[in-house]
């Protein structure tokens, strides 16, 4: 390992990330990342996925339970996407479907303009915006519960793609305006793979950032990524074209430590702490709306905002289970502040990170329940297109104490992995134990709360999805 690569504080703690075994060093996995058919070969067997679960959606049967594009995205794909992430970074983002149609409409009748400074600016915020959006969305129209709801959101997701492919360059789309881009970028920073450029070599280059802009032969980076500084996996989707354009070879797949990225982020943003902050209100929103005592909850908030209406009594719950997680994220904070050298605000967008792990616990363990007690459905859905009936049994993979044990199994180590990710950030910030243990105990105190929270919910008995 060179000395650019790690350096070190009088008290040895590392202040670069350090990078673990290259995964190019293996000849057949250079390869393949290196060959024309990379990553496009994986990219037209999910196109045809694409393609067969939006015809379902459009013209299946309407009850969700019998439609195979339903039973695919919200009980297959969306539960199962975490696990990527978790394990390939944002790679899906490099074989999505709506990144091969981003790719195509430019080809054909892209226009190529820069993207506007204001998409660069606030487009995690636009990402954040949306998330939130989609799911209101999904529980005042019933998106997730409609085949027909399903549909025209991925309509309109390809109308936004086109749209954005046709105007400016690159993938503008996946890095400034995807909501499924932001969920990756945030759960990708604890991935165990990353690629990075050796800043030793890209120091005496002469190429003129052939990685970044491209050769004849292939494209470059398609979310304006310059390997050389290149500090996060949230910007990387191992597309491999900055490996197949570097003259050079300076630029490496490494294996490392889970969630090891959070530990030594540098420049932590607000607007990625807030996401991560508002996907945990989200999962909580999500499990409330499955419990049995979910509508005697509404009728009771009904009551205090004196109206009946849905849509307004919805809105509230979702608003206050969103500002929960953010609330008490800025009350750590705000508790820190004093202790710490910094100020409230860089205090959340630092500490927000290290709740990520228990972001993906959470995440998973709500979809775990709809994998594992309704994954049949993608074999008793799909009989009918091959002339044969659909059975009538349950579609559980898994009886429910199975999957309980699994769900607590994911949260306790989504709580040890934010716990550690704490100290280890407060550790590398505040070097004395003396100064690192007052700075971390209030967001010790938040994750061990949210992970009891998010354990209570799931003893309770919870609904179907399909
Ligand atoms: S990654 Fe390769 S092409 Fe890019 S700056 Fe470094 S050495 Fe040059
Ligand atoms: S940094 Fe390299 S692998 Fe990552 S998205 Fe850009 S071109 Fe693709």
């Amino acid at each position: 390992m060179s000395t650019q690569e790690r350096s070190v504080t009088p008290d040895s703690e590392v202040t670069v990330e350090p990078r673990g075994r290259n995964l190019l060093d293996n000849r057949l996995v250079s390869g393949l990342v290196r060959s024309r058919l990379y990553p496009r070969v994986i990219q037209w067997a999910v196109l045809a996925g694409f393609v067969l679960v939006g015809y379902q959606l459009l013209t299946g049967p309407q009850a969700p339970s019998k439609n195979l594009g339903t039973v695919l995205m919200w009980v297959i794909w969306w539960p199962l996407i975490p696990v990527a992430f978790l394990l390939l970074g944002r790679f899906w983002c490099a074989i999505c479907p709506f990144a091969t149609i981003n790719d195509w409409v430019q080809r054909l009748v892209g226009l190529e303009r820069p993207v506007p400074p204001f998409l660069k600016k606030y487009g995690i915020w636009l990402i954040d915006a949306s998330f939130i959006a989609i799911t209101w969305a999904d529980h005042i129209w019933g998106v997730v519960a409609s085949p027909w709801g399903s549909g025209v959101l991925v309509l309109l997701l390809t109308t936004a793609v086109v749209l954005s492919g046709a105007l400016w360059q690159r993938r503008a789309f996946c890095r400034y305006l995807c909501f499924l881009g932001g969920v990756s970028g945030n759960y990708s920073q604890t991935s165990v793979v990353s690629l990075r450029a050796n800043p030793d070599i890209c120091k005496t280059c002469t190429s003129r950032a052939v990685c970044f802009n491209g050769s004849a032969a292939v494209p470059g980076c398609p979310l304006f990524s310059f390997p050389r500084t290149l500090e996060s996996n949230a910007e990387c989707n191992l597309c491999a074209n900055c490996i197949k354009n570097c003259p050079n070879d300076a630029i490496s797949i490494s294996v490392r430590k889970p969630t090891q990225e959070l530990w030594f982020m540098r420049k932590p943003k607000v607007e990625v702490a807030f996401l991560a902050m508002a996907i945990m209100g989200i999962v909580l929103i999500q499990n409330l709306s499955m419990l049995e005592a979910w509508p005697a909850m509404l009728d009771a908030l009904g009551g205090v905002l004196r109206t009946d209406s849905y849509p307004v009594v919805f809105t509230v719950a979702f608003a206050m289970a969103i500002a929960l997680p953010v609330g008490l994220l800025a009350a750590a904070s705000r508790i820190t502040a004093p202790r710490s050298t910094e100020t409230m605000m860089r205090n959340f967008a630092r500490f927000g990170y290290a709740l990520i792990p228990l972001d993906i616990a959470a995440h998973m363990a709500h979809n775990l329940f709809h994998l594992l007690s309704e994954g049949k459905a993608v074999l008793y859905t799909a009989m009918p297109l091959i002339g044969q009936e659909m059975p009538t049994e349950s579609p559980a993979i898994l009886g429910p104490l199975a999957i309980q044990v699994l769900q607590f199994s994911l949260l306790a180590l989504g709580v040890a992995a934010s716990l550690y990710a704490v100290y280890r950030i407060a550790r590398r910030r505040y070097p004395s134990p003396a100064s690192h243990w007052p700075v971390a105990t209030p967001f010790i105190v938040l994750v061990i709360g949210l992970g009891l929270l998010n354990t209570w919910m799931f003893t309770l008995p919870m609904m179907h999805r399909v």
